[in-house]
């Protein structure tokens, strides 16, 4: 996929979600990370993040081409362009383009539970990600004095 690919998948899209040509420059961002894509009212040109693409695929970046292309279409429309206006609302759901053109964040990483505290009172259990000191910390439920078990990872999933 280079931006000549791009160009004409945006003018694609352009044509069967919109009726509508696109008759302006689409590019890719490497460096694009805060936001999945950008619409420039000046040049009317639409750039996307490299990197969702990279990381989300094709699908998850039609969703922004048709998002930046609602932009572009209501934008020379002269009508509400911005993502408060109904008019962009109702394009957005019409053609099913991303509500936000904020990137989703990196998944975060599932970080598994590798201790438990138990209390030596009530025998309550609290699982913990990090080792921790159990000798500064005291059962919630009823003060008790805790200790730190490790969990044997290898038998989970
Ligand atoms: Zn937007
Ligand atoms: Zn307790």
């Amino acid at each position: 996929m280079d931006d000549r690919e791009l160009q004409s998948w945006v003018e694609r899209v352009s044509l069967s979600s919109f009726g509508r040509p696109f008759r302006h420059q689409a590019r890719f961002n490497k460096r694009l990370q805060s936001t999945g894509g950008r619409y420039f009212t000046r040049s009317h040109d639409i750039e996307i993040s490299w990197r969702q693409y990279e990381q989300y695929g094709p699908d998850d970046v039609e969703k922004i081409i048709k998002h930046e292309l609602c932009h572009y279409h209501l934008h020379i429309m002269k009508r509400g362009y911005k993502h408060r206006d109904a008019d962009f609302k109702n394009l957005l759901a019409q053609v099913g383009g991303t509500r936000f053109c904020r990137a989703l964040p990196a998944a975060p990483r599932k970080e598994p539970y590798r201790y438990k505290l138990v209390c030596t009172s009530c025998g309550i259990e609290y699982l913990r990600k990090r080792r921790l000191d159990p000798k500064k910390y005291a059962c919630g439920k009823c003060r008790g004095k805790l200790k730190l078990h490790a969990l044997d990872l290898s038998s989970r999933p």
